[in-house]
């Protein structure tokens, strides 16, 4: 764990320039707008520890998978979203020394992410090595407003000489993906032009063949005033650049403003991705950097206005939750179906920018609440479309009829994971997507999603589970076996409780949806029964037998649920035992031994009881949570959030807030060591959901909104805001009473702490927290 960036409520601060910690800051300070997005990389050369980071949203290259033997069912290749041309680059030069914070001393460093208005500033004072002292100011932003632009503000500022200063703002397309299973190249150069001020490249992808222009134009000041300049053109091998020199005097600050754009032929003609670029520029040279940077605060407003959480009294907790829904925002609008939210968004490699379970499991409540409907919708939609491909998935696996295996890593559909042993077996994802569909009907009410797509995919997911398991004659119930559950830190599995009772929930639920969508729309039913061959008699009575004649392991003497079959001939012990010094243990130990340690990486029996929270007492949650919570690493950034949630629930403030700490800073305070490779874009979601559905107690239950809210003790308060169809509810919560405002002009109806309140629009009311005499 690493504590060196200020805790401020709106900022992420680093003062002094923590040039070992690098990697870390470039994930933590990545700007994104949903098309693009970028680490916060220098401007400036930097020959230190750095991840040069760009991305365009939808552009991937199938990699080739790295493996030993070949087997059957393995994946081709391992999709990732490319690292593309750098487009922030400016070289600085001065008579001879070259600007390189690893190489010069540096003064007054600060670096900072402003979430409030969407921008990354930096300023410091370079002692280069001839004694001369250069103060640098850079702002940069990718536009939310403008989403295939992003621009930069560099200035410079020399503070005891006169000289003449060499400035060479770049596109250089010659990247690698770190990643890369064979150290290749991804990108071929297609066309580059240069011209006064600007400059051009388009790239195009080997084999998927995407193209992306690049462009630039180049602005400078003087003394606060624009000047002409004469620059040279630089055309090398994937290489665009602007080469210009000025006098430069003492105290004299020169403003270089860099426009920069991303097309790819995801929305443009492959052939017109440069004129389309030029145009794009002009369009926002003619509007300039400070029109683009109101516009940018403007449109940050809007969404902070629509979806902020404050917390009053704990600046560590306030920076964690907006951190998370800035992440979250500058990674995924909504708006192209296309798109999805990879794991680490725009800030690192790692995961390749691909579609998980996360996005079922933990992102779609975040945007059920906090966006228009159609965001999730198309969140589902995107899923409906790769249908036909997780049927052909399944296909070569060996099933039939119909059955879909959804891809635990996919870009378009197909499965494209790197890691066979782990991922093949996580089939629990197909569960995710079927209560994915469940979640948001639940929260809209929009029953037609049934009827048009989600009956087609919940249909196809439950022909897959009733081929997975079989009948034993030994036990006389159906088992899964083969599995591997969310906790990667056992695989191949028989019976992994979690994945076993969604399939039966699953299971259930299609065929209480066949019941429903055949009530809403028999004609449209009819009509998907004949297209996609469903049996109805048959394949409802094979369903339920499987759903209540499953397998689903118990340990009677603890009451507990079993992780899975084997799970007691562990040697079971809390994770305090782990000596000192060995986690996390996928960095310290062989996976032998992680294998066979009780060590749990993720909530697995407890995922399960998070999304089933209904089916369950308390005292069974509670058991259930004393058991496999000391044992859990907490190793994958998806865990600490569920175990809050659940925490809340429970009554167990402590535990919740540790655990929301513990999601809330994982990036900012780099618990797992490993966010130099990306952030947790995923878990942020959870991050959110610890809040509003952990002390928030948020849920909907049949069809309304219910509350039950609480703060950790040192909170003064916490407020959050909601949608739920068609209002728009603030909910603040204090350590007395919890209050709820309507903005909306629609009437709401809520519980709150078990009591019905009737909202009229535009309207608030407080309800004081029941002591324990009242409960009794
Ligand atoms: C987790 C998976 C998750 C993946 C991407 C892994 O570490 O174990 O559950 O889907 O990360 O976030």
């Amino acid at each position: 764990m690493k504590q060196y960036l200020k805790h401020d409520p709106w900022l992420i601060v680093e003062e002094d320039f923590h040039r070992s910690y690098n990697e870390i800051t470039e994930s933590v300070m990545s700007l994104g707008n949903g098309r693009m997005g970028q680490r916060g990389n220098f401007e400036e050369n930097f020959s230190g520890k750095t991840l040069q980071g760009n991305y365009v949203a939808g552009v991937y290259y199938p990699d080739k998978t790295r493996v030993g033997w070949w087997k059957n069912g393995y994946p081709e290749y391992f999709a990732k979203v490319l690292n593309a041309a750098n487009w922030i680059g400016i070289s600085i030069n001065i008579e001879y020394e070259t600007l390189d914070l690893n190489t010069c001393e540096v003064r007054d460093f600060r670096r900072v992410l402003n979430m409030q208005e969407g921008y990354l500033e930096r300023s410091f004072v370079a002692l280069l090595k001839s004694g001369k002292e250069l103060q640098v100011n850079a702002k940069r932003f990718c536009s939310i407003v403008d989403d295939e632009a992003g621009v930069i503000r560099y200035s410079l500022t020399p503070l005891n000489f006169d000289a003449k200063i060499t400035i060479e703002p770049y596109i250089d397309g010659n990247i690698r993906n770190r990643d890369s299973n064979y150290d290749e190249t991804f990108w071929d150069e297609v066309r580059k032009e240069t011209g006064y001020g600007e400059a051009y490249i388009e790239l195009r992808t080997r084999k998927t063949g995407f193209h992306v222009c690049t462009g630039m134009a180049i602005e400078i000041e003087q003394d606060n005033a624009r000047i002409d300049f004469q620059s040279q053109p630089i055309r090398q091998e994937k290489y665009v650049a602007n080469r210009l020199t000025l006098d430069c005097r003492k105290g004299q600050e020169t403003a270089i403003y860099k426009y920069a754009v991303n097309l790819s032929s995801l929305n443009y003609d492959s052939d017109s991705v440069v004129s389309e670029a030029r145009k794009y520029l002009q369009r926002i040279t003619g509007k300039g950097f400070d029109r683009m940077l109101i516009e940018q605060q403007q449109a940050w407003a809007d969404k902070w206005k629509m979806n902020d959480i404050t917390i009053e009294g704990d600046v560590a907790a306030q920076q964690g939750i907006r951190f998370s829904i800035f992440q979250l925002n500058q990674t995924y609008t909504g708006e192209d179906e296309r798109l999805n939210i990879g794991p680490k968004g725009f800030t690192g490699e790692k995961y390749g920018g691909s579609t998980y379970w996360d996005t079922e499991a933990y992102c779609l409540p975040f945007y059920l609440a906090t966006a228009d409907q159609k965001v999730s919708r198309n969140l589902l939609l995107y899923r409906y479309k790769h249908l036909e491909k997780a049927i052909e998935n399944a296909q070569k696996l060996g099933f039939k009829a119909g059955a879909a295996l959804y891809p635990m890593v996919t870009m378009n559909g197909e499965e494209c994971h790197n890691e066979w042993e782990i991922t093949f077996e996580e089939i629990h994802r197909n569960g995710a997507i079927a209560y994915a569909i469940y979640d948001y009907v639940r929260y809209t009410g929009d029953s037609e999603y049934l009827t048009d797509y989600g009956l087609e995919v919940l249909i196809a997911i439950s022909r897959f589970w009733s081929q997975r398991v079989n009948w034993s004659e030994a036990k006389q119930q159906y088992v899964m076996l083969g599995v591997t559950g969310p906790n990667e830190y056992e695989n191949n599995v028989n019976n992994n409780w979690y994945t076993s009772y969604l399939a039966a929930w699953t299971l259930r639920y299609t065929v209480e949806t066949v019941g429903r969508v055949k009530q809403l729309n028999p004609e449209k039913f009819n009509e998907l029964c004949d297209r996609i061959h469903f049996r109805e008699e048959k394949e409802v009575a094979t369903a339920l037998h499987i759903a209540e004649n499953i397998h689903l392991p118990y340990d009677h003497n603890r009451q507990v649920f079993l992780q899975q079959e084997s799970f007691l001939d562990k040697e079971l012990m809390p994770v305090s035992e782990i000596p000192k010094g060995q986690r996390p243990l996928n960095q310290h130990w062989s996976w032998d031994r992680i294998l066979r340690s009780c060590f749990i990486k993720q909530a697995d029996v407890l995922q399960g009881m998070y999304f089933f929270e209904d089916d369950f007492d308390r005292e069974t949650l509670r058991r259930n949570f004393d058991f496999y919570e000391p044992m859990t690493v907490h190793e994958s950034s998806l865990s600490p959030c569920v175990h809050s949630v659940l925490a809340s629930q429970l009554g167990m403030k402590e535990k919740a807030y540790e655990m929301y700490l513990r999601t809330a800073r994982l990036d900012l305070d780099d618990y797992n060591n490993d966010t130099e490779d990306g952030c947790h874009i995923t878990s942020m979601a959870g991050t959110w959901l610890a809040v509003v559905k952990g002390f928030g107690g948020f849920r909907i239950k049949d069809e309304q909104v219910v509350l039950e809210p609480h703060c950790p003790d040192n909170w003064a308060s916490l407020a959050f805001k909601v949608r739920f169809r068609g209002a728009l509810l603030e909910i603040k919560v204090t350590q007395t009473d919890a209050s709820v405002q309507n903005f909306s002009e629609k009437p709401a109806e809520i519980l709150l702490f078990g009591k019905l309140l009737t909202l009229e629009g535009k309207s608030q009311k407080t309800v004081q927290r029941p002591t324990e005499s009242d409960a009794i």
